[in-house]
């Protein structure tokens, strides 16, 4: 029997705030010191008071209206209960019927996903499992999580794959969270169940998947639940709703927590917080604040600069990126095209080579337009500018400045070259024969000698256009 799953997921990322959701802590915890971020509220203590973080409230309602959802004006925080030694007071607050955002969309290549709500709660504290032993930092309770959950329009592990990488890509550009799956800012979860192909009924059944610390180990869980399920529907078993984890040495997903519902959690408003009302223009200043978004940006360099799908995709993928390429295009209108070869294969190339971003580098757009102007008028080669790279996203140095101190403009003096030709003419007598002789190759022997006399700032054109007047007049 043929099988096609239903996934949607679940998304918590960290916004950027200085201080906790609920306190005035520091939400800076990274690295700190277990247990040094703490007070009464954050550490659940009886009597302690929770007051709302208007920045993290923003950062939720822009990444709202980012993914086109309904904005509420008047948005509740309420309790959700449950037991876990991560969650002092008992309970998370989070919200439940009325999120600060739904009914948004998720724009992918070929289809929309959509968004049932972006929602606002705190972050619980952290176990560290030593041995027989497990000890709890409180440092990161009551940070502040932005919970993005999808319905379950996905039909496959890449499309998942796609739509959480859409979902990163446009919450960097909105600059509201550094969203780094490995440093646990962005944690994603999926659910996913299984139907006889061609059905369009959802499965009566979902199982949750937690633990996944890469976008690999996304669609690797996937692939096994599509599989683990299949084999067990099509055996004539009846599936759960259930909660597993991944287990990343062993690729297999592990049953953590069978049957939970929502009722499970016993939601209530928040007795201690009102309502937060949010008025049209608050509404409206966030909207202003949003950025030009990457489908936008996308569409914007085809049309504006003429560059390619795949071009104006790479150019586009991080917000660092896009305006860079505005910028180097502003300072060099005629240079577009070469600037865009350039951005999108060597700088790119470097940068993901040692895994930096654009902006952690010193290079400048006037350095790279600069740089990409001497290649153009032959000043220096394709090759020495490839060296030169590296040098300027370091140190920042512009490539005029490169090029006199590393002594490696191109050799345009026609009687040096001349000379230098009939030095390597005359020294390679062999080679010149076999030339003569129609083997081909001895030419490229010439011109690789004569290179290398000239360090590799010889212009390979006119060098050849010299070598071969030379070879052809000599007796
Ligand atoms: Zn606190
Ligand atoms: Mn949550």
């Amino acid at each position: 029997m043929n099988f096609e799953p239903v996934i949607g997921f679940e998304v918590h990322v960290e916004p950027t705030t200085q201080s906790k959701m609920f306190c005035r802590c520091s939400a800076q915890y990274f690295g700190a010191p277990p247990n040094t971020i703490t007070c009464p509220i954050c550490l659940g203590l009886p009597g302690a008071l929770p007051v709302p973080n208007r920045v993290g409230i923003e950062a939720c309602v822009k990444l709202g209206i980012a993914l086109g959802c309904q904005i509420n004006e008047r948005s509740l925080f309420e309790r959700k209960h449950y037991f876990y030694p991560d969650l002092p007071k008992g309970f998370q607050i989070s919200q439940y019927k009325s999120p600060f955002c739904t009914n948004g969309v998720l724009k992918l290549n070929k289809k929309s996903i959509r968004v049932n709500r972006v929602h606002m709660e705190e972050d619980t504290a952290k176990l560290l499992h030593q041995g027989t032993e497990t000890l709890i930092d409180f440092n990161r309770s009551g940070v502040p999580l932005i919970e993005v959950v999808s319905d379950p329009d996905l039909r496959s592990p890449d499309e998942t794959k796609e739509a959480l990488v859409k979902l990163q890509q446009i919450i960097r550009y909105l600059n509201v969270s550094f969203a780094d799956m490995e440093k646990g800012t962005m944690r994603c979860e999926v659910n996913i169940s299984v139907r006889k192909a061609g059905t369009n009924v959802l499965p009566p059944y979902r199982v949750e998947i937690k633990n996944l610390n890469s976008f690999r180990a996304v669609e690797d869980s996937i692939r096994y639940e599509i599989n683990r399920q299949s084999k067990a529907l099509s055996a004539g078993e009846s599936l759960n709703q259930e909660t597993r984890g991944w287990d990343e040495h062993k690729k297999v997903t592990v049953i953590q927590r069978s049957k939970e519902e929502a009722h499970d959690y016993r939601y209530f408003p928040e007795p201690d917080i009102p309502p937060v009302l949010l008025s049209k223009d608050e509404i409206k200043s966030i909207r202003k604040s949003i950025p030009e978004l990457p489908d936008d940006a996308r569409a914007r360099f085809i049309e504006q600069y003429k560059l390619t799908d795949a071009d104006a995709n790479l150019l586009t993928e991080t917000k660092d990126m896009a305006d860079f390429f505005d910028e180097a295009a502003t300072l060099a209108p005629d240079q577009i095209r070469a600037v865009s070869v350039w951005m999108s294969g060597e700088v790119r190339r470097r940068l993901n080579e040692k895994n930096l971003t654009l902006v952690s580098t010193k290079l400048a757009p006037a350095a790279l337009v600069e740089l990409v102007t001497f290649v153009n008028d032959k000043t220096i080669t394709p090759a020495t500018a490839k060296e030169l790279l590296p040098e300027m996203m370091e140190s920042g140095i512009m490539p005029q400045k490169l090029v006199e101190q590393h002594g490696v403009s191109v050799v345009r003096d026609t009687g040096q070259l001349d000379e230098v030709v009939r030095k390597v003419v005359e020294q390679n007598a062999k080679a010149v024969a076999d030339y003569k002789a129609g083997k081909t190759q001895a030419l490229s022997f010439l011109l690789g000698q004569i290179q290398r006399e000239l360090k590799g700032q010889g212009d390979t054109g006119r060098i050849k256009k010299i070598l071969l007047q030379i070879l052809t007049h000599l007796a």
